[in-house]
């Protein structure tokens, strides 16, 4: 089968067995290379799997390290010899149009997020698929009102005045490798505000969800004046696809999500061309439950936050930090909080949590249970499959209390519905607790004064802090870590101005 018999073969919903529920879902198996939807070089397809129901959803074109090459080459050619990098206005008119095409297909964006990312149907009416649509508008106006220029004052340089220019342009050539777990969101919270800043983009998504990346490239071929090569998608089995993509010295510049392995992997191979690189890696975040908080708003951010999406989620604070006076009541409470979650189809709307992504990330997450047992850590609630699910990839909501704090339950990125409690005695230990991690990306505090609250979020070194339940993620606010979460923000001025690179120019006066 090739990859346009594929195209028909979404089209038709035909080569997908029966699932539980039935929901049409319109894959896209082809790549976007040079403003051409293409089959690989090969012809080679490789499977879409439904996490849900561990059928096949379709196939996808498996692009190779050849027609990497042939993507990165169509970039440059674009970002060297068309007027994307110097007209904004086009950009962002373009951009705009990007905004439309996802808007008209959004409910066949929503199919495919759903099927190939198992995701709960309700998320896809906030980070899922309506943020990102939204989020593309956001940065199509930005393209065009942002000012690119600042001038600073005249001054006097070895005796002449002169007149000084910092401007702002594109950094180049941009490889965009994303994760599966929000997959469009990722894909447009990458290219977006690359492509508005002036970059040509070639964008590799995780083997696990093609489609929300494919399909980007299909609405923009089709339904944009985005010209050929300035937005390419190789989709490819092989995460090796994605190295040839941060070693190659045509590209300028790798914007990365996913683990910190790999984010460390990147940086090295990049390093040869010494590329630009903006990484947004693992997260292990506590929420800090203050002795004067309100103990079941505090405790249910965590414990409804685990479950959501099956915890795959970098920035969710999986680790629960209760003041030894609220410690019992905490845990009862995160518990029942989490035995409400309704888990299971994804179509459904009742459930918040689907299926991990694919049977070796529900292998890896039983190894950290095991772990959990054999650290001598307390497990209130969970560790196996749920009920009446073993087909899927899912997971019981699982609540281990006692936790060590130098505990690899404590210490690592789990990835999957595990929320693991720990107690502290006072402020400062909370603090000492929550730092004590590699990671940095988020945390959460709770206290009746937002005062002590505030005193206790700006000692925490983390990229983002929730105060009492308040909500940072937006497309204005700028979003990553410290430490090994990565280098870079992403989204905001800040995001956007990482696709820029600093040019200053002088005038001598007369
Ligand atoms: P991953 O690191 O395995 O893969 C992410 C992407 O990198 C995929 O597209 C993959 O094909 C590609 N890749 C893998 N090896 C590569 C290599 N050597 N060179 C180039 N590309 C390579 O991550 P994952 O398992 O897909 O996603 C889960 C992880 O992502 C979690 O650890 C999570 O915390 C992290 N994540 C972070 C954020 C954030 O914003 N900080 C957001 C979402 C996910």
């Amino acid at each position: 089968m090739s990859a346009s018999e594929a195209t028909a073969e979404g089209a038709a919903g035909a080569g997908r067995d029966p699932a539980p529920t039935e929901h049409p879902v319109l894959g896209e198996p082809r790549l976007t290379v040079g403003g051409s939807l293409v089959e690989s070089r090969s012809g080679a397809l490789f499977e879409n799997m439904d996490p849900a129901t561990e059928l096949v959803l379709g196939h996808c074109a498996d692009g190779s390290t050849e027609d990497m090459q042939d993507a990165i080459e169509a970039a440059r050619t674009a970002f060297d010899t068309t007027g994307w990098s110097t007209d904004p206005a086009f950009r962002s008119r373009c951009l705009y149009q990007l905004f439309e095409a996802m808007e008209a297909h959004k409910e066949e964006l929503r199919s495919v997020v759903v099927a190939e990312a198992g995701s709960p149907v309700a998320m896809t009416y906030a980070v899922q698929v309506e943020e990102p649509v939204a989020d593309m508008a956001y940065w199509a106006e930005l393209a065009g009102s942002y000012e690119y220029d600042r001038p600073l004052p005249d001054r006097e340089v070895f005796g002449q005045m002169q007149r000084r220019l910092v401007a702002r342009e594109a950094v180049g050539v941009v490889g965009a490798i994303t994760p599966w777990n929000f997959p469009l969101y990722l894909n447009v919270a990458k290219l977006a505000p690359a492509l508005a800043a002036g970059n040509t983009v070639v964008l590799k998504p995780a083997p696990d969800t093609p489609w929300s990346a494919t399909w980007l490239g299909r609405l923009a071929v089709e339904e944009t004046d985005i010209p050929p090569g300035v937005l390419n998608v190789v989709a490819s089995s092989d995460h090796l696809v994605g190295e040839t993509l941060t070693s190659d010295p045509r590209v300028d510049m790798i914007t990365f999500t996913g683990s910190t392995a790999t984010g460390r992997r990147i940086m090295a191979s990049a390093s040869q061309s010494l590329k630009k690189v903006f990484l947004e890696l693992g997260g292990k975040s506590a929420n800090i439950v203050l002795d004067d908080a309100d103990v079941a708003s505090a405790v249910a951010f965590s414990a409804i936050g685990v479950c959501v999406h099956a915890g795959q989620g970098c920035a969710i604070t999986t680790r629960l930090l209760l003041a030894r006076s609220v410690y019992d009541e905490g845990i009862e409470l995160a518990a029942e909080a989490m035995r409400g979650i309704g888990v299971g189809d994804p179509w459904d709307p009742a459930n918040l949590q689907g299926p991990l992504i694919n049977a070796r990330q529900r292998e890896r997450v039983f190894g950290y249970v095991e772990a959990g047992k054999a650290s001598g850590a307390r497990l209130v609630l969970g560790g196996g499959v749920p009920e009446g699910l073993g087909r899927g990839f899912y997971v019981e909501p699982t609540l281990f209390a006692d936790v060590d704090p130098d505990a690899t339950l404590a210490q690592e990125e789990i990835f999957g519905p595990v929320l693991v409690v720990i107690p502290f005695d006072d402020d400062d230990d909370a603090v000492r607790i929550a730092n004590h991690s590699r990671y940095g990306l988020s945390g959460a505090v709770n206290s009746a004064s937002e005062e002590r609250a505030t005193a206790v979020a700006r000692r925490l070194r983390t990229g983002t802090v929730s105060v009492n339940g308040g909500m940072w993620f937006s497309p204005d606010v700028p979003f990553g870590g410290y430490r090994q979460s990565g280098i870079g923000r992403e989204n905001g001025i800040e995001g956007f101005e990482e696709y820029l690179e600093v040019k200053a120019l002088a005038f001598p006066k007369s």
